[in-house]
């Protein structure tokens, strides 16, 4: 099964990618999270993306295509995946589908999460990211047992540099112009299924598994 997840910055993208990894057994591939690996550990690569994604503005797309096209070459993709901020524009998706159909394959589901800008800011500035496992929380929706300490790893949780409430607007814009298109692409793909983000993480997923079946 080979799924891609839509929905604007903090709409629960990878939320809801991590309990479908697991409950489907399947690879989560975030390239946000795979750039921000790549910061962390001073690459060629971090240190161009770092430079857009401080300001909230998309990495280019030749930058990314090679980078996840590479990916799902990998021995662990052979029974899917599911893609979690890739594709962010057309020519990005325009490229996954060319590569796919280059082997004969293609994607199965779109899962856009349906949550409206007014509830974004306040999901973005509440989120918490652990700095070593990646793992996120949310101070008022997804509480860890002790605050500022990661229930998984044990190390310390930070606010994302670009989670602050005016990188937040400029990410917004940025979704609307260059990310929402996509929604309109997989529709006409036959694939886009809608999930209303709004609601509670575990029914957001009870959805998602109604959906792709048991
Ligand atoms: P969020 O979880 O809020 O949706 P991500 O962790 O997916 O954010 O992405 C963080 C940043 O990394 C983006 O704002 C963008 O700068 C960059 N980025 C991630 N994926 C892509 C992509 N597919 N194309 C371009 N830039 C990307
Ligand atoms: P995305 O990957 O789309 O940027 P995240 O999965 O990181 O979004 O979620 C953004 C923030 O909102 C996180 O702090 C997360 O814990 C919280 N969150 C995710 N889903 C929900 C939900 N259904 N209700 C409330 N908060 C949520
Ligand atoms: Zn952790």
């Amino acid at each position: 099964m080979k799924i891609v997840m839509l929905g604007a910055p903090g709409a629960g993208k990878g939320t809801q990618a991590k309990k479908i990894a697991e409950k489907y057994q399947l690879p989560h591939i975030s390239t946000g999270d795979i750039f921000r690996a790549n910061i962390k550990n001073g690459t060629e690569l971090g240190q161009k993306a770092k430079t857009y994604m401080d300001q909230g503005l998309l990495v280019p797309d030749e930058l990314v295509v090679d980078l996840v096209v590479d990916r799902l070459k990998q021995e662990d993709c052979k029974n899917g995946y599911i893609l979690d901020g890739f594709p962010r524009t057309i020519p990005q998706a325009e490229a996954l589908d060319a590569a796919l159909k280059a082997i004969d394959e293609k994607m199965d589901y779109a899962i856009n999460v349906e949550v409206p800008d007014e509830n974004i800011i306040n999901r973005m500035s509440g989120r918490r990211a652990c700095v070593s496992c990646g793992a996120t929380y949310h101070l008022q929706f997804n509480p860890t047992k002790t605050e500022g300490v990661c229930d998984a790893c044990g190390s310390e949780l930070i606010l994302r540099d670009d989670d602050k409430a005016e990188t937040v607007k400029k990410r917004l814009d940025v979704y609307h112009d260059q990310t929402q298109p996509l929604i309109d692409y997989y529709k006409n793909a036959g694939i886009l299924v809608d999930v209303d983000g709004t609601v509670d993480m575990n029914d957001v997923f009870n959805a998602i598994v109604q959906i792709l079946g048991e």
